[in-house]
């Protein structure tokens, strides 16, 4: 045979690696296109679910295993990877919602979800409610026939008030309506969402694998999880509809960083812990918001359903006497915090919120301008001289 031109050769080159390679590290395989066998093996039916191969976007082995890794991080059977926390919950609300449905959604839920729920679903004839995630009786009261779904957040964003998750799940039982929680904070270390309390767990957990999952602050993707395969099989099914798909050199990035998840996130908690009691302790601070914190709203449901692990947030209400200029300036002359949103990276973030414009529930909280910290990995005390001498910028 004629010699073929290189680019022939190179692209049909004979050699094959051998086989019997084995190392920690998973191989990153990329391919739009799937090789079949022969036509046979192409007629084949293949079920999408992640034991076998058609398509890129259905599915690589890199991406397949971090899917059973997350699975099993989550204590759940069946995972979905798509390409960023808020396209999990999108997932998670267009999968199982139809139109005349209603989607319960917890005042301090995140805030895109909040956006989802108040822009895009009612263009699908699905309506929403906002309910308090502390007050189970009052939840109940608003389940009707048209409920059927539950969003849950533990703790909620920015605030970080932490549902009574037994009473808001047991009203949900008793009315058999789905629960989904957003498990971003508890990122499947703080509690198992699935066990919460002996026979207790919800029905989907979705994660922001951007957060503590990725851990680098450089990867977009999420997750949603399930025990059950039929609720598993409704979401695959939106999941193919929505073409999400996901860059193998990202899953290859939370593939790495899983094995020092929980490290991270025990390591990140106790500084944020320490860095929360000492804001307390300042005069300039009507109010420290986190979980562990006796006077942080829910404290007490944190301490039932909790293993007492909690994620590297909180939050800081200042003094109604302080301005949300001076408040800026306080967050300006902060040297080691960043300002931005996301968290769970190795630099530490702060950002201030003007709580009015992202709740729709009379407030629970103090009155005051609100900073959100995200403590990076930084050592605390750097953390702690930092926010001492920004203070200073506070009063001055
Ligand atoms: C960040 C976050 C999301 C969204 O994740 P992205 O990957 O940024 O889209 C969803 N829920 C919670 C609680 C989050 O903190």
């Amino acid at each position: 045979m004629s010699k073929r031109a290189i680019s022939t050769e190179q692209i049909h080159h004979p050699y094959r690696d051998p086989e019997g390679w084995d190392a920690h590290p998973v191989g990153v395989f990329k391919a739009s296109t799937v090789l079949f066998k022969n036509t046979a093996d192409l007629h084949q039916y293949r079920p999408r679910d992640g034991k076998s191969y058609r398509y890129g976007l259905h599915g690589t082995p890199t991406s397949y295993t971090l899917a059973a890794r997350i699975a099993t991080l989550e204590s759940a059977e069946h995972c979905l990877l798509v390409p960023s926390g808020l396209a999990a919950v999108t997932l998670v609300s267009l999968g199982l919602l139809r139109p005349g449905d209603e989607v319960l959604v917890p005042d301090n839920v995140y805030g895109q979800n909040r956006y989802l729920s108040e822009s895009l679903l009612p263009q699908f004839g699905i309506q929403y409610r906002f309910y308090d995630p502390l007050d189970a009786a009052g939840f109940e009261a608003m389940l009707s026939e048209k409920t059927k779904l539950v969003w849950l957040e533990a703790a909620g964003s920015i605030t970080l008030e932490f549902p009574d998750l037994l009473g808001l799940m047991a009203a949900c039982k008793k009315h058999g309506v789905i629960t989904a929680l957003d498990n971003t904070w508890g990122s499947g270390v703080a509690f198992n969402p699935f066990e919460i309390a002996p026979g207790v767990g919800v029905d989907v957990s979705m994660q922001a694998l951007t957060k503590y999952a990725s851990g680098g602050a450089d990867v977009l993707m999420g997750s949603v999880c399930t025990r059950d395969l039929a609720l598993h099989e409704r979401l695959n099914h939106m999941h193919e509809h929505l073409g999400y798909g996901l860059g193998q050199n990202d899953v290859e990035l939370v593939l790495r960083a899983l094995p020092t998840l929980e490290l991270r996130y025990r390591a990140q908690d106790a500084s944020t812990r320490a860095l929360a009691e000492w804001m307390l302790s300042r005069p300039e601070v009507a109010q420290v918001l986190h979980p562990a914190l006796p006077d942080s709203p829910g404290h007490a449901y944190w301490q039932q359903t909790s293993s007492a692990g909690a994620a590297c947030l909180f939050s800081v209400i200042f003094k109604p006497e302080y301005s949300s200029v001076q408040v800026d300036a306080f967050v300006d002359a902060l040297s080691l915090f960043g300002i931005g949103y996301s968290w769970a990276g190795p630099m530490s973030l702060a950002v201030p919120y003007d709580m009015g414009r992202s709740r729709s529930l009379p407030s629970r909280l103090a009155p005051g301008r609100v900073v959100r910290f995200a403590i990076g990995l930084e050592a605390a005390d750097d953390l702690q001289a930092d926010l001492a001498q920004a203070l200073a910028a506070l009063a001055g």
